[in-house]
């Protein structure tokens, strides 16, 4: 059986080609036009639809190292159904630098926005009527925002079997049950019976090697679970990942340097001491004390903290010990070996 095509914003890619199709989106100030890029890959024989988007925050840029490493494999040659890749959701944002669009909206709170709304909720629907709607099911890579750092990890509604299946396929030490939020991209799919999972990785505007080879890994992982690659070496599952319910954030308890911080794959009993909170002379020193006890999946990276301000992003697991053991052996495990990229197919 053949592909059938796919149609994008009025163009149709067939069977066997890969294409970049731009969604129109509103134009620069300048006189400049805008799209968002999608890259179509449409293999020879039918078979599910996957979106793997990256950006929707501007400056979160890993997952965009993530696609155009994952656009570059020559086993996606062998795909069956069709890959809609969107490195940059929030082009706006991306230009700036900025998690944010020009109207300062958050696009992951504006969907499934509409035609006639805000910029936000104009982008939002274009993303939501042109590639969730015509997907099967869905990835969405996001980083920590700017000066956070996220331990790579997976986000996603574990009571539903189908995303559970996705996000155990995977193949990252940490999942996360989380809530979808109001206006999230997830949400809508969710609503739509799209299996959505989050990836989250890194630091903004950082490129993090490990979070970026586990992620092109995990993408690849879920197109041979979704059988539209055949099985192969990756899909051996190297150790099972632990799961949290529940995360929660410890706060700065007052202003001043942040000293000592636990690093990402800490373990933290609670009460433990998370970090020193001191000011410039040295003269008084304040301890960040957890409230739970768990493993340390976010953090700050900037030293210069507000009282108030979030500093550790705790996750609680059954076995913390098992959780702290898995994050190790990912943290320290040599890099796994970078596929070969080869030579990029040429376009049909
Ligand atoms: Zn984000």
């Amino acid at each position: 059986m053949k592909h059938p095509g796919i149609s994008i914003a009025g163009t149709t890619v067939e069977a066997g080609q890969r294409t970049t199709v731009d969604l129109p989106a509103a134009s620069l100030y300048s006189y400049a036009p805008m799209a968002i890029p999608v890259r179509v890959v449409c293999g020879k024989h039918p078979g599910p639809t996957l979106f793997a988007c990256a950006a929707v925050h501007g400056d979160e840029i890993n997952g965009v190292e993530i696609i155009r490493r994952l656009l570059r494999l020559p086993v996606l040659r062998q795909l069956r159904g069709t890959l809609l890749a969107i490195p940059i959701v929030n082009v706006y944002g991306f230009i700036h630098r900025s998690r944010y669009l020009p109207d300062r909206r958050d696009l992951n709170r504006s969907f499934p926005g509409s035609a006639r709304g805000s910029m936000a909720a104009r982008l939002a629907y274009l993303f939501v009527t042109e590639i969730v709607e015509k997907s099967d099911c869905g990835i969405d890579i996001h980083s920590g925002a700017i000066h956070r750092e996220n331990l790579p990890h997976i986000r996603a509604n574990l009571d539903d079997p189908k995303t559970t299946a996705l996000a155990h396929a995977f193949n990252v030490p940490v999942l996360l049950n989380a809530d979808v939020r109001d206006g999230s991209l997830r949400q809508q799919a969710v609503e739509r019976g799209i299996p959505m999972i989050l990836y989250e990785a890194g630091e903004a505007l950082r490129f993090d090697e490990r979070a970026a080879r586990a992620g092109v890994k995990g993408v690849v992982s879920i197109l041979r679970e979704l059988e539209m690659l055949p099985a192969g070496r990756w899909q051996r599952r190297e150790r099972q990942p632990v799961i949290a319910r529940s995360s929660t954030w410890v706060r700065a308890p007052e202003s001043g340097i942040l000293t000592a911080a636990a690093p990402l794959g800490a373990r933290l009993h609670k009460d433990d001491v998370a970090g020193i909170i001191t000011d410039p002379f040295g003269q008084e020193e304040s301890e960040v004390r957890s409230h739970v006890s768990g493993v340390v999946i976010g953090r700050t990276n900037l030293p210069l903290v507000n009282e108030g301000e979030a500093l550790f992003h705790v996750a609680t697991f059954e076995s913390p010990k098992t959780a702290e053991r898995v994050i190790e052996a990912f943290q320290t495990d040599p890099l796994p070996p970078e596929p070969d990229a080869g030579q990029v197919p040429p376009l049909v």
